[in-house]
């Protein structure tokens, strides 16, 4: 249909039929809005008391009673509450208030199922923009056609029906943040889940935002520790990076993250976990963790689970990153865990294909990559001009059978600066963390350490590396020489420091000490079973009768040779006393 042909239609519904002045006045109005040529229709309707409602199209002025009552509570409920005494406010405001018959676009729903909406009409909508439903059901904007728009909806769609009416709000998706966010479970709307009572939010930010752009950023050199041997000493993460967590279910990758969190205590970093299709149960888990260690306070739990509507589970990580960037702007530093992503990006393809999107591989639509591209790409280092403040994102990918190279796994590897890779075979032979030291990778890697871990850890990724070679080749060998078979139990030995029980992170002076004392040998002839409760009693001995050093290391992050070889020194007398 040509658009000259539509003819615009206007119609009046009032309670009593306009004089002839009124309609005078309607024809002018009409034809400044709308131009020459439409028609007024009347239609006498009782429901418009004290008034009219006249629809033009899409367009919908309420002068009502009814809808003029609507507007003043509109704009009484956007007074702000916490600012004292509100009377002599809310009596400015209705003094000053002034009714406007302005155009509400309205649509139809045409189909409706699968928490997928598509609607007629709301010719002017735009992408990613909310809409209400009858009912108070909410949806977004996400398929644009030329005659119908697909709409994705957040709550139940039960009361949502052919026919029903539909509402632009003119905002696109946003999440309400705030202080008041830390220390409680909300859901992918920000809408308080742990029964704890409203939260008084003090901004609204959009879900979807632009990347901090390069000049804004600086490069990443502060570390963020997480207490977890492996990972600090050979693939550390920096303040504004991003760092995979990837592996086979059951592997441990969850634990990694809460261990990181915990391990933020009394560090000035905030910790925002962001559950993505997970059993509600492991959330209640997590969340009861993070209170028995103390953690809550700084945290913030955004959970969109399993049993909740793809669309919930898809914005879920945006609005994760949304409150993140909130604190980031003060200048606060952020760790965010996306748990998993994997799960997000197939409640992506299920929302996707509802839509009628064409699938491509793995029947994921082709944007799939820019998915977690852009969501990735806002974790950043801000510069000191704005703040300085950061968010380090650590996103967790499941893999089938070990198989980092599927779809989703690669894009999100290359999106990423590393990844730890978690392994179930090491894991099930009791390596826990089960970090597979030859495949993960810290892009950011020496710049976000301190100098003291730096020098401590030294050779320790080599000497891994070739204790692996060596443990593969002498597999079958019977005998062995002395130096291959010392060199093994070295190695062997190091695997044993690397093991850590959940819950337990490790200080930058406990971390640099072991390393300095097994990285000399110092271990050499203690047999395997006994090299953790070695390291165990060490590290007591080391903290109460060489506390200075302990406190050195933590405040200043540096190591000379001179208090290295003292170390080394300690270590050695210590291992020769209990002998
Ligand atoms: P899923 O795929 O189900 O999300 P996951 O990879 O996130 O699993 P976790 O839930 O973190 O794995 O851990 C699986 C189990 O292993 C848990 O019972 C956890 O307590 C245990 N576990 C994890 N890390 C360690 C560790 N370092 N030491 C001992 N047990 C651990
Ligand atoms: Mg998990």
């Amino acid at each position: 249909m040509n658009k000259e042909e539509i003819i615009l239609k206007a119609i009046l519904y009032s309670e009593k039929e306009p004089s002839k002045e009124q309609k005078a006045r309607f024809g002018k109005f009409l034809k400044n809005k709308y131009g020459e040529g439409v028609e007024l229709e009347y239609v006498k309707s009782d429901e418009y008391a004290g008034g009219f409602r006249l629809q033009v199209g899409d367009d919908i002025y309420d002068w009502s009673l009814a809808g003029r009552i609507r507007q003043l509570q509109e704009t009484l409920v956007n007074v702000p509450t916490d600012k004292g005494d509100i009377i002599p406010l809310l009596k400015e405001t209705v003094h000053d208030w002034t009714p406007e018959a302005y155009a509400e676009q309205i649509g139809e729903v045409l189909t409706v199922g699968d928490g997928i909406a598509t609607v007629r009409g709301l010719d002017e909508v735009t992408f990613g923009e909310i809409l209400i439903f009858a009912g108070g059901v909410r949806g977004m904007v996400q398929d644009i056609r030329e005659d119908e728009i697909g709409c994705v909806l957040f709550n139940d769609d039960e009361d949502v029906t052919q026919g029903s009416l539909v509402k632009r709000t003119g905002r696109t998706a946003g999440t309400p943040v705030g202080e008041d966010f830390l220390g409680r479970a909300v859901d992918a709307l920000g809408t308080p889940i742990d029964g704890l009572g409203e939260i008084n939010a003090e901004g609204y930010m959009p879900v979807e935002a632009q990347a901090p752009h390069i000049i804004d950023r600086q490069p990443v050199d502060t570390p963020l520790e997480t207490g977890i041997f492996s990972i600090d000493s050979m693939f550390p993460i920096g303040r504004g990076q991003r760092e995979l967590i990837i592996g086979d279910r059951q592997t441990g990758k969850t634990a990694i993250a809460t261990d990181a969190i915990i391990n933020q205590k009394g560090k000035d970093c905030i910790c925002i976990y962001v559950a993505i299709g997970q059993k509600t149960s492991s959330v209640v888990h997590i969340q009861q963790t993070l209170i028995k260690h103390e953690v809550m306070d700084y945290s913030i739990i955004i959970s969109a689970s399993a049993s909740d509507p793809a669309p919930l589970q898809y914005i879920a990580p945006y609005a994760g990153c949304a409150m993140a960037e909130y604190f980031m702007n003060q200048g606060k530093d952020v760790l965010i865990i996306y748990d998993d992503l994997s799960k997000h990006a197939v409640a992506y393809r299920a929302l996707s294909l509802l839509l009628d999107r064409s699938p491509g591989r793995e029947a994921y639509p082709g944007d799939v990559f820019y998915l977690h591209s852009r969501l990735l790409e806002r974790a950043a280092r801000l510069s000191d001009e704005i703040g300085g403040g950061s968010v380090t994102a650590l996103p967790i990918v499941e893999t089938q059978a070990g198989d980092v190279s599927a779809y989703i796994p690669t894009n999100i590897i290359s999106i990423t600066d590393g990844q730890i890779f978690l392994e179930s075979d090491l894991f099930f032979s009791g390596q826990r963390p089960a970090v597979n030291v030859g495949l993960s990778v810290s892009r950011v890697g020496g710049d976000a350490q301190t100098k003291a871990m730096k020098k401590a850890a030294g050779t320790l990724r080599i000497d891994l590396a070739q204790y692996r070679e060596m443990e593969v080749f002498t597999q079958f060998a019977s005998d062995l020489d002395d130096q291959t078979r010392a060199q093994l139990e070295y190695g062997q030995g190091l695997m044993r420091m690397l093991r850590q029980p959940q819950y337990k992170p490790k200080s930058q002076h406990e971390q640099v000490i072991t390393l300095v004392m097994a990285l000399a040998h110092t271990m050499q002839g203690i047999p395997a079973e006994k090299v953790e409760p070695f390291i165990e009693g060490f590290v007591k001995m080391f903290e109460t009768e060489h506390a200075d050093i302990c406190e050195k290391i933590d405040r200043e992050g540096v190591m000379d040779d001179e208090l290295k070889e003292e170390i080394i020194k300690i270590a050695a007398e210590y291992r020769d006393g209990i002998n």
